[in-house]
C-alpha cells in the first residue's frame, strides 16, 4: 500500500484504557437553541460509586461485525449505537477530550470558556453575556492550534478531505457553540452534545478505512479488484437491505462516480478500462491517504495507548506527540478502540475473508454481541492471539442466517431420533421381560 505498506509490520494488540459509557439521546434541531441539525445529547450514566460506566474494550471483530451493521444516515442507530458502544466525536482539533471531560466534569464547559475569554485578554462576564458564536469557535480553534499533529496532518492532506468536514458550523466546530451556549443559557449538567453530523462524518471515514483496507488485502494489492470486490459487496448490501454501505460512506468524502463508469463517455472499450484504472490508482491513493492518517489521529487522540506502537504513519510525521491537555487523560474513546483493533488486524498476518452472506472483508468472526466491561476479560481479549478464521462469516449473526435453520432442524431429528431408541429400548425391555 504504496507509503504506509511496512510501517506496521509485526505488531498485535494495542491495549487502550477503557472509555466513558454515556447515556445518549437524539434531539430534533428544532428542540435544541440555536443547532442547525440533529443534536446527540450524551450524558453521565454513573455506577453504583457514582462514577462514570466504562467499556474495557471491544469484542474480537467488532471493526467487521456490529460496527458496519450501523446505518450511518439514521440519526436515531447513531445515538443508539454512541449509547451502547461508546460516544463518538471528531478525533481531530482536541474534541474527543473535551467531550470526555464534560461527560465527566461539571466544571468544564465554564474552564474551557474562562480560558478563550483570557486568550483574548477578558474575563468571563456573567452567563447571558457570555458570546458564544464568537468564543465556542475560540474554543475550538484552541484545540486546534494546540495539536501540532492534526495541523501537519491538514497540510499534508491538502483541501478536500474528512478534515474539512470537523471545520464546520454543523460538526465539531458549531459543536463548540452548541456547548458554549447550554452553559449560557444555564445548563451545567454533566453532558455533551454532539451534532449527528460530526458523529456520522467520524464513522463514515472510519468505516472507509476498515472496507478498503480490507479489500485491498484480500485483493492481494490489486486496486481494481479492490474496488470490484467494495461494488460487489455494496451490491450484495443493496439487495439484503437497501445500503450501499461503502459508497454511501465514501461519498460524504470524495466523488465516487469512478465506481459506476458511464461507458458512453468513452470512445472504446480499451480506452475506458485504461482511463478507469487510472482514476482507480488515484482514487485509492487519496483515500488511503486519509483514512491512515484519520486512523492514526484516533489511536493517538488523547491517550496515547498504554503500548508503544509504530503508528499508522511515518516519516516526519512519526516524530510528532501530541500536546498534554491536561486532567482529560483518564480516558480513552471508542474510536481509539476501534482504530487498534484495525491496527492489529493489519498486522497480524492473517489472511483477510469475505463474508459468505454480506461480502464484507473480516479477520475473525465476531462472537460476542455486545461490549466488554470487565477489565479481567478484556485483559483476556487483548492477549489472544489469532489464529486465521476458518468460518465464512463476519459473525454470529451472519452464521445463523445460514446455519440457523438448518441446526434448528437438525436439532429437532436428533430428539426424534433419541425418541425412537427410548422406545424401541424399552419394547426390547418389555420383549425380554415378557
Ligand atoms: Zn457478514
Amino acid at each position: 500500500m504504496g507509503d504506509y505498506t511496512n510501517v506496521y509490520a509485526g505488531q498485535e494488540a494495542i491495549e487502550v484504557l477503557p472509555w466513558v459509557l454515556a447515556r445518549v439521546e437524539l434531539l430534533p434541531a428544532d428542540s435544541v437553541a440555536h443547532a442547525k441539525g440533529p443534536v446527540l445529547r450524551a450524558f453521565l450514566k454513573p455506577n453504583e460509586e457514582c462514577g462514570p460506566r466504562l467499556v474495557h474494550a471491544v469484542p474480537s471483530g467488532f471493526i467487521t461485525g456490529t460496527f458496519m451493521e450501523l446505518d450511518l444516515f439514521d440519526d436515531a442507530e447513531l445515538a443508539q449505537f454512541c449509547g451502547t458502544w461508546g460516544m463518538i466525536a471528531a478525533p481531530y482539533a482536541g474534541s474527543i477530550a473535551r467531550m470526555s471531560a464534560r461527560i465527566v466534569d461539571p466544571k468544564t464547559e465554564e474552564t474551557l470558556l474562562v480560558k478563550a475569554y483570557d486568550a483574548s485578554g477578558a474575563e468571563l462576564p456573567s452567563r447571558h453575556r457570555i458570546d458564544c458564536e464568537r468564543y465556542g469557535r475560540d474554543v475550538w480553534y484552541a484545540g486546534l492550534n494546540g495539536a501540532p499533529r492534526d495541523a501537519a496532518y491538514g497540510a499534508r492532506l491538502g483541501g478536500g478531505n474528512w478534515m474539512e468536514a470537523f471545520n464546520r458550523d454543523t460538526t465539531a466546530r458549531g459543536g463548540e457553540v452548541l456547548n458554549a451556549y447550554h452553559f449560557a443559557e444555564g445548563g451545567g449538567d454533566r453532558c455533551a452534545l454532539i451534532y449527528a453530523d460530526e458523529v456520522r462524518h467520524a464513522l463514515a471515514i472510519m468505516r472507509v478505512a476498515v472496507l478498503a483496507n480490507g479489500f485491498y488485502e484480500r485483493a492481494g494489492g490489486n486496486i481494481v479488484h479492490t474496488f470490484r470486490l467494495a461494488v460487489r459487496h455494496d451490491d450484495i448490501n443493496e439487495a439484503r437491505c437497501g445500503r450501499r454501505p461503502f459508497e454511501e460512506a465514501l461519498s460524504l468524502f470524495m466523488d465516487t462516480d469512478f465506481l459506476h463508469p458511464r461507458k458512453e463517455a468513452y470512445a472504446s472499450k480499451g480506452v475506458l478500462d485504461g482511463v478507469r484504472e487510472s482514476m482507480m490508482h488515484e482514487r485509492f491513493r487519496i483515500i488511503e491517504e486519509n483514512t491512515m492518517l484519520f486512523a492514526d489521529l484516533c489511536l493517538s487522540s488523547v491517550p496515547e495507548p498504554l503500548v508503544a506502537h509504530g503508528g499508522f504513519r511515518r516519516g516526519g510525521l512519526a516524530k510528532l506527540r501530541m500536546p498534554d491537555v491536561g486532567g482529560n487523560a483518564r480516558y480513552g474513546n471508542l474510536l481509539q478502540a476501534m482504530a487498534a483493533q484495525l491496527y492489529a488486524y493489519l498486522n497480524d498476518g492473517n489472511p483477510w475473508v469475505v463474508c459468505e452472506v454480506c461480502g464484507r472483508p473480516f479477520k475473525y468472526e465476531q462472537q460476542l454481541m455486545s461490549p466488554i466491561t470487565s477489565e479481567t476479560k478484556a485483559r483476556k481479549e487483548y492477549q489472544c492471539r489469532h489464529r486465521p478464521t476458518k468460518t465464512a462469516f463476519c459473525s454470529k449473526r451472519h452464521e445463523k442466517e445460514v446455519y440457523g435453520p438448518r441446526n434448528a432442524e437438525s436439532r429437532r431429528l436428533m430428539k426424534a431420533l433419541a425418541k425412537i431408541r427410548a422406545d424401541a429400548t424399552e419394547e426390547s425391555a418389555r420383549n425380554i421381560m415378557g
